[in-house]
């Protein structure tokens, strides 16, 4: 495999690159945050003190930072990739942002003999960690196979959806439909609890018919318990959605249901749950709920 470097160790970021260094490529890491990267020395990875020395000893730089403003800042900010990365190197941009944005990023690039694929990625952490992540890549053909060995090392089903930014659009949709399906849950482990059925049965009931999900199986045990460990931050999917809901508005096409949802994390966010899982819908629909007969509305504690 050819040189990677490796930029934004996050959830996602730390757990892909490790899978690279398994895979036994020659692995260089950042983060913005310094002390991320020791499991990955451990593998084997060296660390750059910055993403423009990380792209001077790469040939190919992988990128999977949070918003698109993140991702301009460690391409083009002071001691960015653009700085350090040599003519015929490519970039790949795993993280979710705006289509538009990456064409420019695009451009901005190849005026310096620099190639872009985009690539976002979903299936969660777990995705992540266990290498089966699908992965949609928009680029041009030459750029996407050269790509094709570093996602197979992170990923399991990768579909090349055309030019750049196409794969960031496919995303977008992803987040649209996990928007209707993580509500649904939701809304039905809520009033499943409500109605006094024992949710852990009742998950499994309905694992075996057409409300099986993803979703149902990894995050309703979540929202049973009303705790949210990461996962995937709610604020990244509000992020998200504003992606998609910008790109509806500018095709023309209402999106009901992701508005409704982008209301809910908006409550939610107010309420500081931003950086819980984004399963914390299900409290949202918890505090919808009329209070449980017999529940102190008051606030008050009970005298002992
Ligand atoms: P995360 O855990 O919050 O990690 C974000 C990473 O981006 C961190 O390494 C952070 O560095 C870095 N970063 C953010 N802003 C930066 C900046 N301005 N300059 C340099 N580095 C910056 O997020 P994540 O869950 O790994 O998600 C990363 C991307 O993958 C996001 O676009 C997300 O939407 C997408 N994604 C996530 C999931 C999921 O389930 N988590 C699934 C599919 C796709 P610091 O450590 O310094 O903060």
């Amino acid at each position: 495999m050819e040189r990677i470097g490796f930029v934004g160790l996050g959830t996602m970021g730390a757990s892909m690159a490790a899978n690279l260094a398994r895979a036994g490529a020659p692995l260089t890491v950042w983060n913005r945050t310094p002390g991320h990267a020791a499991a990955l020395l451990g593998l084997g990875a060296q660390e750059a003190e910055t993403p423009a020395r990380l792209a001077a000893r790469s040939d190919v730089v992988v990128v999977c930072v949070s918003d698109t403003a993140d991702v301009a800042a460690v391409l083009f900010g002071p001691g960015g990739v653009a700085e350090g990365a040599p003519t015929g190197s490519l970039v790949i941009d795993c993280s979710t942002i705006a289509p538009q944005a990456t064409r420019e990023f695009g451009c901005r690039l190849a005026e310096r003999g620099v190639a872009m694929v985009d690539a976002p990625v979903s299936g969660g952490s777990e995705g992540a960690r266990l290498g089966s992540l699908t992965i949609f890549v928009g680029g041009s053909d030459s750029d996407v196979a050269r790509a094709r060995p570093v996602l197979e090392a992170i990923g399991r089903t990768i579909t090349h959806m055309g030019p750049l930014g196409n794969g960031q659009a496919a995303k977008a949709v992803n987040q649209v439909i996990i928007s209707g399906a993580y509500l649904g849950v939701a809304e039905g482990i809520v009033l499943g609890i409500r109605a006094g059925l024992e949710p852990h049965r009742l998950v499994e009931a309905l694992s075996g018919g057409a409300a099986q999900s993803w979703i149902l199986a990894n995050r309703g045990g979540r929202m049973i318990d009303d705790e949210y460990p990461l996962g995937f931050k709610l604020a990244l999917h509000r992020k998200d959605l504003g992606i998609a809901l910008e790109m509806a508005a500018e095709i023309g096409v209402m999106l009901p249901v992701a508005m409704l949802v982008a209301a809910l994390e908006d409550r939610l966010l107010a309420a500081g749950h931003g950086e819980e899982d984004m399963s914390v819908l299900a409290r949202a629909i918890r505090e919808l709920a009329a209070p449980e007969p017999g529940a102190d509305t008051t606030g008050e504690t009970a005298p002992e």
